[in-house]
């Protein structure tokens, strides 16, 4: 992909993803394989709802990612083994997208693991949703595990996953793909839990 679209795609997205109420702080992170040698990603430390195109790092899988520096001088996502992990398990997608979805983290907070066939869009659009236990954020660990969850077979591979207290990963054929898939793990998981909330205070108020 053509570095200025990849990059004003990935500025849109975070706005989205701001505007939603998806992402807050410093939180989410964003990336988009421009060709097979390199990702465009987000920087480290800033809003992805206010990023500028010089924020975004292009990541040269052939150098140390040490190096790797916006033109603004920002680093990397730090969750870049995630990044470049799923980049490498999965060749038929072009862009990977995480953020902390409130109502996700509080489900799974809660120990509750929402079924995407629960909802029709999801049965759809989404069928496959594999939950991980928590894992450090930015280790390899978690990267490994979040790679193989998501080339676990049978077909259709799973389009996103879901972490313990910490949102998804999501990754589609472009960014956009990857944010829809984003939204409606969280969708499905603030269904949930509205109905969990509706059935325990129908029982509190002996209401049948
Ligand atoms: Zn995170």
């Amino acid at each position: 992909m053509e570095i200025d679209a990849a990059a004003d795609a990935l500025i849109r997205s975070g706005r989205r993803l701001g505007a939603r109420g998806l992402i807050s702080a410093g939180e989410g992170n964003l990336s988009i394989r421009l060709d097979a040698s390199r990702l465009l990603v987000t920087p480290s430390g800033r809003r992805k709802d206010e990023l500028e195109p010089d924020d975004l790092v292009v990541v040269r899988l052939d150098h140390p990612i040490t190096e790797a520096r916006s033109k603004s001088g920002l680093p990397p996502s730090s969750d870049m083994a995630m990044h470049l992990a799923v980049h490498a398990a999965r060749p038929d997608i072009g862009a990977v997208a995480h953020a902390h979805l409130p109502s996700a983290m509080a489900l799974t907070l809660a120990g509750e693991i929402p079924d995407p066939s629960a909802l029709p869009e999801t049965a759809h659009f989404l069928p496959r949703l594999p939950y991980l236990s928590f894992g450090i954020m930015g280790s390899q660990e978690l990267a490994d595990r979040i790679a193989a969850a998501l080339t676990e077979p049978p077909a259709p591979l799973p389009g996103a996953v879901l972490l313990e207290r910490h949102g998804a990963v999501a990754v589609g054929l472009d960014i956009g793909q990857a944010e829809d898939r984003l939204e409606l793990v969280e969708v499905l998981c603030r269904t949930w839990r509205d109905a969990l909330l509706i059935r325990a205070a129908r029982a509190t108020v002996g209401i049948v």
